[in-house]
């Protein structure tokens, strides 16, 4: 995801921070609490880092969980509706799914039961509402919405996975999404509307619900039209490369007669390296016309073999954040892919289908 920065890993899983959740937290910091007085900037920080504790155990034991039967997870983002563990092919078994969604808002509810406790046991003169309580008191008030917010049946929140596991047991799995992210959407107007009317920050995870549950199943149908197709169908076969020793100088004349913007850098016929048209210009604005080509590519880069299939071809080059990639035969070059070549190759699809 976009915006998110790594802070560390817990249990082999990175955890990374969304920025709108870094605003959640100064935001929560800044607002003036009535029972700290002058402590209020540090009781704020610590409530942060203590809230922050509580939606990253919640994520880790989804996690877990997953990693219990088996599943992939790449990481685990925390956004200020929760946060979002990214694992890996859920669609094969709609149990794991059911069992990974249910882990976190069952663990959240028993925090919230015992921080309960805590603040009844401890201070039980303190009011255990949320503007007016303890620091106890708020991380009840925390979990208890982390739980309730969770096990409502609106995709992309965990109960709405849930409802997806249950409906994917009876019907082919993009269906059950569909019904689950439309009955979401109806749950994040109605949010949305409450929101406006009793707390705004409300109206903002309705937003993000909203947009969530869409681009997941957008996602989805995107993988389904593309799992039978191996790479090499859709990929440009009239490409532009460079061998490793060509000059930056000569490179950069020879960009300017095509639309290509990343060249493999090849060496009898195996790719070495990408290097950008960015790259060679600002190579050329640094006076390093001179140098070949290969003292400048990448040579940290993705390359597919020609018959992976084009869904995962297009999750790995998103999860990635590139826009194109070689194509490999053997162990040498035959074609490029690009993002744009995936929607194009899928648009051409659906027309082609319509005219049958
Ligand atoms: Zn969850």
């Amino acid at each position: 995801m976009r915006w998110s920065f790594r802070i560390g890993s817990l249990f082999g899983i990175p955890i990374k921070v969304h920025f709108t959740f870094i605003l959640l937290l100064i935001f929560i910091a800044l607002s003036p609490r009535k029972d700290a007085g002058t402590l209020t900037g540090l009781i704020g920080v610590i409530t942060v880092i203590l809230i922050f504790a509580c939606v990253l155990i919640h994520e880790l034991v989804h996690s877990i969980i997953a990693k219990a039967l088996k599943i992939d997870v790449k990481d685990i983002i925390l956004l200020p509706i929760g946060g979002v563990s990214s694992i890996k092919d859920l669609s094969k078994d709609p149990n794991n799914e059911i069992w990974i969604a249910i882990g976190g808002p069952i663990i959240s509810g028993v925090l919230s039961f015992i921080f309960y406790f805590m603040a009844k046991v401890i201070t039980p003169h303190s009011s255990m509402d949320f503007a007016h309580g303890n620091l106890l008191v708020t991380l009840f008030w925390v979990n208890l919405i982390l739980a309730l917010f969770n096990i409502i049946p609106a995709f992309p929140m965990d109960g709405g996975r849930v409802l997806r596991g249950i409906l994917a047991r009876k019907m082919d799995h993009l269906r059950a999404t569909r019904i689950a992210v439309s009955i979401g959407r109806y749950f994040a107007i109605l949010l949305f509307f409450v929101g406006i009317f009793y707390n705004w920050w409300m109206a903002l995870i309705a937003v993000f619900l909203y947009l969530g549950g869409e681009s997941e199943a957008r996602m989805e149908q995107m993988q389904l039209s593309l799992a039978n197709v191996p790479v090499k169908k859709a990929m440009i076969t009239n490409i532009m490369a460079f061998p490793s020793n060509l000059t930056i100088k000569n490179a950069v004349e020879q960009i300017y007669h095509t639309s290509q913007v990343d060249f493999p850098v090849v060496k009898r016929g195996v790719v070495e390296g990408i290097v950008s048209r960015d790259r060679l210009v600002s190579a050329v604005k640094e006076k390093k016309e001179g140098l070949y080509v290969k003292d400048i590519m990448e040579k940290d880069f993705i390359a597919f073999n020609e018959n992976t299939p084009l869904s995962e071809v297009f999750k790995d080059m998103v999860e990635n954040s590139i826009s194109s990639a070689p194509i490999i035969s053997g162990n040498r070059i035959i074609g490029m892919i690009t993002l744009d070549q995936i929607a194009k190759y899928k648009m051409l699809k659906q027309v082609k289908n319509s005219l049958h």
